[in-house]
């Protein structure tokens, strides 16, 4: 008798303990299919570009981030739809085919977008200028893709003269006018971080404090890694054609920054005399900006600014460029100038190394 009831107390130990597992397993899959991996990171492609996402910590459930994934294509169709030259009914393209002193309205982001671009050119002396489109498609960096020629100095002034940031108006109300026939509007030069802006208000909405964000090289970073550090930016070595982040110089440490770079080793031309012509237009000249393989990283709290003063500085050059940083608080530079083979030198702003967290790498890619 004794034995019997001993023996069915571990049948009943053993049914309970498979109904516990199923029960476990069972709550494991609906977890899994509730809720994604903790840190989800996804990639695409979009304004010509490539960018990725980069999420930590997140309680998002699968629902939740399909539902970010879409706010984000939502937010890259937005800025296509108002501010791509590629787009023959975007605003931008609508504005640019109107005639001289027509009213053109545009949406409040656009008009916002537009005023900083200006005041960026106020503050660069010009060195950024949203207008100068038609002297990017004259030297064969437009939207006809590259044709590798001098054009002559008649035509380049005659461009020049279709140029000019100061010929454009801003109204309060978002309306857009030109003062000068011909003036074309390309933001290509702080389009792409002021969608890295973007998708970081549509991340920080979703309740995600830390990720980063990255559209065609330029970086919002927020918050930490899944190291809990501050996230890891690399900054590629200005050799021509090299892929992004296939030759590291350093890396810079960012927490709530944006970092942005503009270089002439990627998008350029050798001319007759083996001249280096970037895509990047000096407007004070006409003339593509000539210099030795370089690339500028600029550090800011927003990617637009840091996207904008990149180029900026690249017209500018080392000596003007940093003078200029050191006037804007809250903003620092690294220069890397390319010198014989795989050297380079490099030159900040003067409180690069006291504001940024920044690593030296050698040419094998280890810490100095
Ligand atoms: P990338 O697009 O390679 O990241 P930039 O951010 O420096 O590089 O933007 C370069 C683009 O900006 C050019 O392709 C051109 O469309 C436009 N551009 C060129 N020169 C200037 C300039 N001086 N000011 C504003 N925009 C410029
Ligand atoms: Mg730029």
């Amino acid at each position: 008798m004794y034995v019997r009831m001993k023996k069915r107390n571990w049948l009943v130990w053993v049914c309970l303990i498979v109904v516990l597992a199923a029960f476990w397993g069972w709550r494991e899959r609906k977890f899994i299919e509730r809720y994604p991996p903790e840190n989800p990171a996804w990639n695409g492609e979009a304004l010509g570009t490539f960018y990725s996402v980069k999420l930590v910590g997140s309680r998002l459930t699968n629902e939740g981030l399909e539902r970010l994934k879409t706010a984000i294509d939502a937010e890259f169709e937005a800025v296509e739809r108002s501010m791509s030259v590629f787009r023959e009914d975007s605003d931008i393209s609508i504005f640019n085919r109107a005639p001289v002193n027509a009213s053109v309205p545009v949406d409040k982001e656009f008009a916002g977008l537009l005023k900083r671009a200006l005041e960026i050119s106020d503050m660069t002396g010009g060195a950024f200028d949203p207008t100068v489109g038609p002297l990017v498609e004259l030297w064969g960096f437009g939207r006809d893709g590259r044709h590798a020629h001098t054009p002559t100095d008649e035509r380049i002034q005659a461009v020049r003269g279709k140029t000019g940031w100061q010929k454009l108006s801003v109204s309060k109300d978002g309306v857009l006018t030109k003062n000068l026939d011909g003036l074309m509007l390309d933001l290509g030069a702080i389009a792409k971080g002021y969608v890295v802006d973007r998708l970081a208000v549509a991340i920080r909405g979703a309740g995600i404090g830390n990720f980063m964000v990255e559209v065609g090289g330029e970086v919002y970073a927020s918050g930490r890694n899944s190291t809990g550090l501050a996230w890891k930016i690399g900054v590629d070595s200005p050799l021509l054609n090299a892929a992004p982040g296939k030759r590291l110089v350093g890396i810079v440490s960012l927490s709530d920054r944006a970092v942005a770079t503009s270089g002439n080793y990627r998008n350029f031309f050798k001319g007759e005399n083996g001249t280096l012509y970037s895509h990047i237009i000096d407007p004070r000249t006409g003339f593509p900006v000539q210099m030795r393989q370089t690339g500028v990283s600029v550090i800011a709290s927003d990617c637009a600014t840091a996207d904008a003063l990149a180029t900026a500085l690249f017209v500018l050059g080392e000596k003007d460029g940093l003078a200029l940083i050191d006037k804007i608080d809250g903003v620092e530079a690294l220069f890397v100038i390319s010198g014989y083979g795989v050297c380079f030198r490099e030159a900040t702003s003067s409180g690069f190394y006291e504001t940024v967290n920044y690593e030296h790498l050698d040419s094998k890619g280890q810490t100095l």
